[in-house]
């Protein structure tokens, strides 16, 4: 069977940007048959993953880590994630991946890591403090990629540049490991098949609202480390909440309202996150209907479809968050089966690096 393997961090409320960027591809993935050339359904198992492992790498509050961490869950089955066709579970619940990172940190050249441009961007708020775990991040998201030799990883465009060290540590570890009648030997005696151990994936980037932007500043992505509330909209947000942080969120004073012009960049996320919310319509129909209105005409409308759109969902989350034992049992379900898969690959690894396994 294919896999297919993603995640997000629970270092704050969740917001538009991971909904649009993120997890609503999860779902529309869950919920569509894969099919090979010949139209054959192919099989794929799904496993989306609270990476509570990733939210320590900047600094953080062990009371907020663990709401944050519940909540995020509970919105992935409140955004439609189901676990009876997909595995949901908690990073830190599966101990492979801290150690296969491991692994992974001591075969990754440093100036991989440091030309990445999340680290540059978050080592820069620290200064001197700034923790070895943000610069190793990119070997835990391989990692975590690896474990279940992910065909296909959903991300938000701002995860490419780590999908692409993905692929280059995979293809690093299988030239140096995985090869040669040794390794065979190796296998052999293991019981397992010589083959590359890791597999390249591929990233799957949603092109319309793939990247949502900040409210206040049109070049800089939607975050949640932006110290700024006002910057996002969260998908818990009262709908007051919402319509305030449109009705004052940053545009312009240029007259109508354009898609794609690069000096306005405020204009083209604005259309983009009505588009993305309004599944159904198409760019031109949208066009039609605002091209020619105001700010002040556009932004109700705008504040509309987002509070009508995420209505829903906020009620489902707060079913299933309320039901915290039930919720704590699809997360068990969810890392039994994780672990079962991420076993396997850290064993094939540990085998192809030399090392001695336990009798
Ligand atoms: P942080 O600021 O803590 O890094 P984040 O908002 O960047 O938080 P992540 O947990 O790093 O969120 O990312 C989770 C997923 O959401 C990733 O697939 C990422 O590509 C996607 N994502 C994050 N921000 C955006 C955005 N503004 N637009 C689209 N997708 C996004
Ligand atoms: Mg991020």
């Amino acid at each position: 069977a294919e896999r297919v393997l993603s995640g997000v961090q629970p270092t704050g409320s969740l917001h538009l940007g991971n909904y649009l960027g993120a997890i609503r591809q999860w779902v529309d993935f869950q919920n569509n048959e894969q099919k090979d050339d010949e139209g054959n359904v192919i099989p794929v198992e799904k496993f989306f993953c609270v990476v509570d492992l990733h939210a320590i790498t900047m600094p953080h509050d062990p009371k907020e880590l663990r709401e944050s961490t519940l909540s995020s869950a509970a919105l992935y089955i409140a955004a439609g994630i189901d676990p009876a066709k997909s595995n949901i579970f908690v990073q830190s619940h599966v101990p492979a991946h801290s150690e296969l990172t491991w692994l992974l940190n001591c075969i990754t050249p440093l100036n991989w890591l440091e030309r990445m441009i999340q680290f540059k961007e978050k080592s820069k708020k620290q200064g001197e403090s700034v923790g070895v775990g943000l610069l190793t991040y990119p070997c835990l998201m391989a990692a975590d990629i690896i474990l279940y030799q992910a065909t296909k990883v959903p991300v938000g465009e701002d995860q490419r540049q780590h999908l692409e060290i993905t692929r280059d540590i995979v293809r690093r570890f299988n030239d140096m490991f995985c090869k040669g009648n040794p390794y065979k030997k190796r296998c052999k005696e293991a019981g397992i098949p010589s083959r590359p151990v890791f597999i390249e994936p591929d990233a799957i980037i949603m092109k319309e609202g793939a990247r949502v932007m900040s409210l206040t500043d049109g070049t800089k992505k939607m975050s949640k480390s932006d110290a700024n509330d006002a910057s996002r909209i969260n998908v818990l947000d009262p709908p007051q909440t919402i319509r305030d942080k449109i009705k004052r969120c940053k545009t312009d004073s240029l007259e109508g309202i354009e898609w794609d012009n690069p000096e306005r960049p405020e204009a083209t996320n604005l259309l983009n996150i009505y588009l993305a919310v309004q599944p159904g319509r198409t760019k031109e129909d949208i066009l039609e209907e605002v091209s020619e209105m105001s700010w002040g005409q556009f932004k109700p409308l705008l504040a509309e479809a987002v509070v009508n759109h995420l209505q829903p969902i906020q009620e489902r989350y707060y079913e299933v968050r309320n039901d915290e034992e039930k919720l704590n049992r699809i997360l068990k379900d969810g890392a039994d089966a994780a672990n079962a898969v991420a076993q396997q690959t850290l064993f094939a690894s540990k085998i192809a690096m030399g090392f001695v396994t336990p009798t």
